[in-house]
Order: C-alpha cells, then sequence, then structure tokens
C-alpha cells in the first residue's frame, strides 16, 4: 500500500496516440474523500452529473469514493497522493488493456449480469413464445455498419394489434457503453410480461396503455462493448474515414447527435470526437430506425436511458426560454427523479433542462410531442460493477412507476372525425396559448384519429385543423384536475375547397 497526495496541478501530455502513451499504471484509489474527489478533479468538475469533464486519459470511473486510474511510473513515485489508499492493480504499455482490466475486471471480459444483445433477443423470443398475446416484435431497421436488425417491441395486454390508447416508449443505448439503458429496458420487459395477471400495477398499465421498448439502439457498439472488444465504445461502428477498417478506438458516430432537430447545433463535426454528429441528419441507420418507430406510433412519454449522473435531461431551455409545456415536463421529470433513489442512497436523482440540440429529447418533444426524458443512470462511470447493477435496476424501476402514473392526465383525449362517415382523420390540434413556433404542430394519429395531450387543469384554447375541412376553433375547453377529459370533434367537409 503507498500512500501519496493527488497532485492537482497534475501536467498532462496530450495523448496522440499508442506510442506516446506514458500511463502504464492502473491504479486503484480507495477511501477517497469527496472533497479530494471534486477539488482535485479526479471526480466530475463543475456539474454534479458532468463525467466529460473527467480526463478520460486519465480517470475511468469513481464509484463510490473508489477511484480507478491510469498513472505513469512517476507519478506514484512521486508519492504525490497523500492520505490514500493506493494500489497498482496492472501494468502494462497496451492502454486498452488497463481500461479493459478497469472496467470489466480481473477476467477482462464483461461480467455475465450486463447481456449481450443476442441474450436480449432470445430472452425476448423465450418471453413471447410463452406470453404471444402480451408481447410482439417489430424490426425497425438494420445497423449501419454490420447490418443488425435493430428490434423494437411492443406490449399490451393484447399486443399482437395496435390499441387506441396512449403509447409510451422506453429505449437504451444510443450510446453502447452506457449499459444499464438495456439492462432496464431488459428488466421492465420481463416485469411487464411475467407480472401481467399477477402484478395489479403492472396488469392495468398493459391493460390501459401500449409500451414500446427498444432495449438497444445501437446495436454494433453494444456489441463492442458486451464482447470485451472495448469498453470505451460509445458511437456507431460507422466507418468514417471508409478504410475498411472498423473497431478503431473513437471511429464512428454519436448516434445520440444525429436527429434532425437543431441538428447543427448538437455534438461537433469533428469525426474524431466521440459525440460526432455525422455528415448529415439522420445519416445513421439508428437515427432512422428511431424515425421509423416515431412516424408509426405516436408516444405520450418516453424515456432514454444513459449513464452516467443520477441526472434528468428534460426538453429545454432555448435561448433562455422553457419549452411551451415547460411546467408539465418539468413536473413530470422532477416526480420521476424524486423517486429514484442515487445509489448512496442518500438521495433521489435530479433534473436539469437539456439544450434544444439534435439529441433524442428535443427532437421527439419537438417534432412529435412526446415528452422525453433522458435519465442519467448510476454515477461515476458509464457502466458499474456488478454488484451496483440490481440497485440501479430496482432504482430507475421505480422511476417507470412513477412516470407510468402521468400516462393518466390531466390531459385531453382528442378524437377526431369525419363528421360524415365516421372515418378517424390525421388533423392538427393546435393550442395556441401554448405552442410557438419552436414545435412542430401535434397532430391525431391516422389509424384512430387520436391525441392524448398532457396538459395543466384549467382553460385551453384548442383549435382543431384539417386539409379539406372547416377548421374548428374551441375557446374554453375545460381541462378536468384528474384523469383524461374526452374532446371529440366531428369536422365537416369545406364548403370553400375548389
Ligand atoms: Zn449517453
Amino acid at each position: 500500500m503507498i500512500r501519496f497526495m493527488i497532485m492537482a496541478t497534475c501536467v498532462l501530455a496530450p495523448v496522440l496516440g499508442q506510442e506516446t502513451y506514458q500511463r502504464t499504471l492502473l491504479v486503484e484509489l480507495r477511501h477517497v474523500p469527496a472533497a479530494m474527489r471534486e477539488a482535485h478533479g479526479v471526480a466530475a468538475g463543475s456539474g454534479t452529473y458532468s463525467f466529460g469533464s473527467y480526463d478520460p486519459e486519465r480517470i475511468l470511473s469513481v464509484v463510490g469514493d473508489t477511484v480507478l486510474m491510469l498513472a505513469t511510473p512517476a507519478e506514484l513515485g512521486k508519492a504525490t497522493l497523500e492520505g490514500l489508499e493506493a494500489t497498482v492493480v496492472m501494468e502494462s504499455a497496451d492502454k486498452l488493456m488497463l481500461i479493459k482490466r478497469a472496467l470489466y475486471g480481473p477476467t477482462l471480459m464483461l461480467d455475465e449480469i450486463y447481456h449481450s444483445y443476442d441474450r436480449i433477443v432470445r430472452r425476448a423470443e423465450e418471453l413471447a413464445k410463452v406470453h404471444p398475446r402480451l408481447i410482439t416484435r417489430r424490426m425497425i431497421g438494420e445497423t449501419t455498419q454490420c447490418k443488425r436488425p435493430i428490434y423494437a417491441y411492443r406490449l399490451s395486454n393484447d399486443a399482437t394489434k395496435a390499441q387506441a390508447r396512449p403509447a409510451v416508449l422506453f429505449d437504451g443505448c444510443h450510446h453502447s457503453n452506457e449499459l444499464m439503458g438495456a439492462e432496464i429496458v431488459l428488466a421492465l420487459m420481463e416485469k411487464l410480461v411475467t407480472g401481467y395477471g399477477q402484478d395489479a400495477a403492472v396488469t392495468a398499465w398493459m391493460d390501459t396503455l401500449e409500451i414500446w421498448l427498444v432495449p438497444v439502439v445501437n446495436v454494433d457498439g453494444h456489441d463492442m462493448v458486451t464482447s470485451g472488444r472495448d469498453p470505451r465504445w460509445r458511437k456507431n461502428l460507422r466507418d468514417v474515414n471508409s478504410d475498411g477498417v472498423t473497431g478503431v478506438y473513437p471511429e464512428g458516430v454519436d448516434v445520440n447527435r444525429g436527429y434532425d432537430f437543431n441538428w447543427a447545433m448538437g455534438g461537433t463535426g469533428d469525426p474524431d470526437k466521440v459525440s460526432y454528429r455525422g455528415p448529415y441528419p439522420f445519416s445513421e441507420a439508428e437515427n432512422r430506425a428511431m424515425r421509423h418507430l416515431a412516424a408509426t406510433r405516436q408516444f405520450l412519454l418516453s424515456v432514454s436511458y444513459h449513464s452516467q449522473g443520477e441526472v434528468i435531461f428534460y426538453p429545454w431551455v432555448w435561448n433562455d426560454l422553457p419549452a411551451p409545456d415547460d411546467s408539465v415536463i418539468k413536473r413530470i421529470a422532477a416526480d420521476v427523479a424524486a423517486h429514484i433513489p442515487t445509489m448512496d442512497a442518500t438521495g433521489s436523482y435530479t433534473i436539469a433542462p437539456g439544450g434544444p440540440s439534435s439529441q433524442s429529447y428535443p427532437w421527439l418533444y419537438g417534432r412529435h410531442g412526446t415528452i422525453d426524458l433522458i435519465i442519467e443512470t448510476g454515477k461515476g462511470a458509464q457502466f458499474f460493477p456488478p454488484a451496483e447493477v440490481p440497485g440501479i435496476i430496482a432504482a430507475n424501476l421505480k422511476g417507470v412507476e412513477t412516470l407510468l402514473k402521468h400516462t393518466a392526465g390531466p390531459g385531453l383525449a382528442v378524437q377526431v372525425t369525419d363528421a360524415a362517415t365516421g372515418m378517424p382523420l390525421v388533423a392538427q390540434v393546435w393550442l395556441p396559448q401554448i405552442e410557438n413556433e419552436t414545435v412542430d404542430r401535434r397532430t391525431t394519429d391516422a389509424q384512430f384519429g387520436r391525441m392524448w395531450r398532457l396538459l395543466e387543469p384549467g382553460r385551453h384554447q384548442v383549435i382543431v385543423s384539417c386539409k379539406g375541412y372547416s377548421t374548428v376553433a374551441l375557446r374554453a375547453v375545460e381541462v378536468g384536475g384528474k384523469g383524461w377529459t374526452p374532446l371529440e370533434v366531428r369536422l365537416k367537409l369545406s364548403s370553400s375547397t375548389p
């Protein structure tokens, strides 16, 4: 055991490649006091959630008061860390090897508590075999590089057909090294299918909602991590420089920067950076798969799981202005956050407004009216030691339970039909006192002419319009304090249609 002190002024030579790589030691520091973790830049710098402010060439994880870091023999030898227990876990000139040892553990392979994509798909198949009415699978796309199928799962008390109900989406692993997303979504799948008819809350959800799950969005990247090849892999596997070689870190596109809402404001245009947004909006098949899903099913609420920070990002703050539905969004985000305990059990998750960028939440909210939350699960690493996994899943299932309570309103349950034929219509449902030009107009769905819109109780002005029909303007629709207020609108063909 060596005692030494963190040198705050530690000079970090830029790491340009394997040849210049100097930190040959993987060092574990234990019982690092919180003040030192923060003040000396060992832990997140400015924000409670900011893992980006770690120097990833140096700090690999900070879970609890244990820090895993890369160090040079000189840094260790100078004995510049004081009052800390430090152990050299591994010595190697191969940086990836040290990172594997830090993040995968002694076997250098991912612990079995984490599921490969194949195992997730197989488990879903087993569940569907036993409960064919409760879960059905749809391929929503194929991955950019390896053409692996990207699956979405529909769950309800009769998932063999679309239901005229509010729909909710949970997805994981836009960022493939943020493994908790896939694990939480898989655990939710298991809970919903096996709990139906057994657990009263689960049964009620399945009877009144359509729940969609996409356990892994970035399937190729997830395979890089779960197969033991590279625990750092965040982006997809696109061969950005077209040299025919893939899997060389950090190549790829950040699929959580690839949506078309303010695309140019998201991430970076630099392909070597971990937040590379790609050459143009929806350049990546993973994003197109999600676009396809969102086009075929409107979601009232959704969650994109990420790691880390124990924070929920919600849409949005834009030029110092909140999102049009801010009061509803913030109320839901805060309620969900308050019900997810932190890993250290001292509190609960916090909330923070995200920017209007090319990530999933501004896109789903701005384009589709879905209140999408990014939930940053766990703290101090992108994925966690096996012992921490069940706790993080259980904590986040409490968040799911809280989120789903909000599918009961208050708000408007709109149905728009053709007055003469009773056929459902895709109509714009515009609330001019709430919406502004930052968001696309919300519409009823094609199949049922339905739309559910969460609102604050009170009077709302509602304008319903559809091409070829006379517009209906309702000056004061009273939305009750509890449950869904039904609003049926029958549109008549416009007599002035040329
Ligand atoms: Zn992420």
